[in-house]
């Protein structure tokens, strides 16, 4: 948990239109999109949490819940479009090279 606090892999991307806010771990390999207390896009999360045999959902989704807590999610404002092509790439591909190229 603290290396991925300190590797800022928990990002809210919001939607400089809208305000709609679209939350992203930023894996080692594998990005995924989480709805922090709820859902996440990870196998362990689908496959652990929907067949209901554990109580907590994964990593992700409990990392968000802290790090929103601890003030460790790094914010991104970005125009639609963008959100877009990095939404469609993790959903597509499992990770976003266009958010790798805006964090750097
Ligand atoms: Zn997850």
């Amino acid at each position: 948990m603290l290396e991925g606090l300190r590797n800022k892999r928990f990002v809210s991307l919001i939607d400089k239109e809208s305000g709609v806010v679209i939350n992203v771990f930023k894996g080692l390999k594998n990005d995924y999109l989480v709805s922090p207390c709820r859902l996440c896009t990870c196998t362990d999360f689908l496959i652990h949490f929907v067949q209901g045999n554990r109580r907590y959902p994964c990593y992700h989704v409990i990392g968000f819940y802290i790090a929103y807590k601890e003030q460790k999610v790094v914010v991104l404002e970005l125009d639609r479009g963008l959100i877009k092509d990095i939404v469609l790439e993790i959903a597509l591909q499992g990770f976003s090279r266009t958010l790798r190229k805006i964090l750097g």
